[in-house]
């Protein structure tokens, strides 16, 4: 009886919901994403501002080629 309940609420269309749960606080969020994306970041190796994202996650440094792990949108997630 619970399964079918559950069934039933999978139906439909889940990207409906989606968008209805983010709104437009997420497209100001994005805005803000990438405003922060494109600032310089600082090198935790060398210290020069020349960090830039790799691939998501990943951070690798023009400078010296240092390459660390990072948040998703900024190399720390402390900035
Ligand atoms: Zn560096």
């Amino acid at each position: 009886m619970i399964l079918e309940m559950r069934v039933e609420r999978v139906q439909g269309n889940p990207a409906k919901r989606f968008m209805a749960k983010y709104g437009s606080t997420l497209r100001k969020k994005v805005a803000e994403i990438e405003r922060v994306q494109r600032a310089l970041h600082y090198c935790p190796s060398c210290g020069k501002p020349k960090v830039r994202r790799y691939a998501i996650g990943i951070w690798i440094c023009r400078g010296c080629g240092f390459k660390f792990a990072g948040g998703a949108w900024v190399p720390s997630p402390k900035e």
